[in-house]
């Protein structure tokens, strides 16, 4: 009953069809929740053979579940990777990388501008086991290549980077790395693997928080982590498995109804998000538009090169500095005032007060996350509407 997929299928069709079980037990087409926190053994033998791994059957939840493992495959999938580990959030996930592949003594290389808890844990969390750290902007390969150590173990970063759109070249960044000996991870949370797939363009692990576009509504929590080697995936298995950040089935069940839609969801988002970045570029109470679909974004020949579309985030400025942000967020209607990203529903919120409050002054202007800067994660509404609730809260700025 196991289902043979035809091979090189569409971006749109894996999503709803990749990840299944081994044994499916009425032919459900839907992945059922497996809530159970330990599996019987048919017999004392056959217990030690799943132990000494002869036998992949399933042991107990926290080493390996169906509808997480469901999961796993899917995204691994969608990534094009060897394997894929499921974590109870995103911020597991990136952790869990980082203490699986990072010994005392290495250097870890990471980019500047990026998800505000990622860079506490990489600037405060991360020295405590004598890891050392360095930010560096990677959009600037020359900057890259220049900060490597002779013990950089790793090179981490996220493109387009949060908030400011900012774009990493990632052919060239794993270059830079593989030639050192180092590894090149990539946070993919902004796009999903509809809109870019790092590890085809030379990345070694793909790290998601699946909150955001990959669960598509707002109501569950998890992160993922794929490595396209055995050797890699392995060694990240133990870690995760020995310090516990597992998901749990009842979540996998909920993000895999979610990814299902992906790539209905992420077309009509980035479609809007391309339609709203020109209306703002017109508008006399915006300054300023980053948003890579953009012509005049500084990168939007390489976004072009490299993503498969331009993803459903933007940023830009607002007249009036910090009180015209202030204005525009208390203003909306339609657009709700909340933090997170990739859901149906668009969500607008202001960086340097909220998700990057945690970055001194001066880190939020080295990252050039000003105040007069707003984000917004463009949803699935109308077009029309969210140009008119926008538009009528811009227009209350004086
Ligand atoms: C939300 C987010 C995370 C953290 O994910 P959680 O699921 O909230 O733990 C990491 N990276 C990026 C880019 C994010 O947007």
């Amino acid at each position: 009953m196991k289902k043979k997929l035809p091979p090189n299928l569409d971006k749109a069709t894996k999503p709803i069809h990749a990840g299944h079980l081994t044994h499916p037990v009425y032919g459900e087409v839907s992945v059922p929740i497996f809530q159970t926190s330990t599996f019987a053994f048919p017999s004392a033998d056959e217990g030690a053979a799943r132990f000494s791994g002869a036998d992949p059957g399933y042991i107990y939840t926290r080493l390996g579940n169906p509808t997480v493992h469901a999961l796993e495959e899917n995204l691994a999938e969608l990534e094009n990777g060897y394997g894929a580990l499921a974590t109870a959030t995103g911020m597991a996930a990136i952790t869990t990388l980082f203490l699986s592949l990072l010994n005392q003594h290495d250097h870890l290389l990471a980019g500047d501008c990026l998800y505000g808890p990622t860079e506490v844990v990489i600037e405060a969390e991360l020295p405590r086991f004598g890891i050392a750290t360095t930010l560096v902007d990677t959009s600037d390969l020359s900057a890259l290549a220049s900060a490597l150590r002779p013990n950089t173990r790793m090179i981490y970063l996220e493109t387009p980077a949060n908030p400011t759109m900012k774009i990493t070249d990632l052919k060239g960044a794993a270059a830079i790395a593989h030639q050192h000996g180092a590894l090149l991870a990539v946070d993919n949370t902004f796009c999903s693997p509809y809109v870019q797939r790092p590890l085809e363009l030379g990345a070694d692990l793909v790290v998601h928080s699946l909150t955001k576009y990959l669960s598509g509504h707002s109501d569950v929590l998890g992160g993922m982590i794929i490595a396209n080697n055995a050797m890699l995936f392995r060694r990240i298995k133990k870690t995760l498995t020995l310090f516990g950040a597992t998901m749990d089935p009842h979540q996998a069940w909920l993000i895999l109804r979610g990814v299902r839609t992906l790539p209905l969801r992420l077309a009509k988002a980035q479609e809007n998000a391309l339609k709203l970045a020109e209306f703002l570029a017109n508008h006399p109470k915006v300054t300023w538009v980053r948003h890579p679909g953009l012509p005049h974004h500084p990168q939007h020949a390489l976004a072009k090169k490299q993503m498969d579309g331009f993803g459903a985030m933007l940023c830009f400025g607002v007249a009036k500095g910090r009180e015209g942000a202030r204005i525009l967020l208390n203003q909306v209607r339609l657009i709700t005032l909340a933090v997170s990203l990739g859901g149906v529903e668009s969500l607008i919120e202001h960086p340097a007060s909220m998700t990057h409050a945690s970055l001194s002054p001066q880190r939020r202007e080295q990252a050039g996350i000003r105040d007069e800067l707003v984000r917004l994660s463009v949803g699935c509404e109308d077009f029309s509407d969210l140009r008119a609730d926008l538009d009528q809260a811009l227009n209350k700025i004086p």
